[in-house]
């Protein structure tokens, strides 16, 4: 199966997709608001400018879409025929700049949270993801 876009188009859509204002994003910091969290959002003096920054808790939420940051075995994640060994480079920098990003948080004695795209993208996955989230953040049982 061939890609119907060519690399440019596919560039633009991609580009698209990963702005700084995703809609999921926005979507977990309203839950979170609305549950009582207070955040702080792109925080740039952080390793990899955390999505989500819960001072208070001393956590960090990334929210990763699936393609981009190429979600093991997920659907979203499957790479086009066309051009797939330069997405394939593109997509494992970003996972090896992610890995890092992480690592420096954990250093820094910050707790990470990843949630996936896939995870939140009906209102019955998000609320069950958001509010097991929500339970670990409160308790404190993050590790
Ligand atoms: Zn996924």
């Amino acid at each position: 199966m061939s890609d119907i876009f060519s690399t440019k188009k596919r560039s633009d859509i991609m580009s698209k997709i990963s702005g700084k204002e995703t809609k999921p994003e926005i979507l977990v910091r309203k839950y979170l608001f609305a549950n009582g969290l207070r955040y702080r959002k792109n925080v740039k003096s952080l390793p990899g400018s955390p999505d989500i920054v819960l001072p208070k808790y001393k956590t960090v939420i990334f929210v990763n879409g699936c393609f981009w940051h190429g979600h093991k075995g997920c659907k979203r994640s499957k790479l086009p025929e066309t051009n797939k060994a330069f997405w394939e480079n593109k997509i494992k920098a970003t996972q090896e700049r992610d890995k890092l990003k992480i690592s420096q948080l954990r250093e820094l004695n910050w707790k990470v949270i990843e949630i996936w795209q896939c995870e939140i993208n009906s209102k019955k996955l998000r609320d069950k993801k958001l509010g097991n989230i929500l339970f670990e953040i409160k308790n404190n049982i993050l590790t």
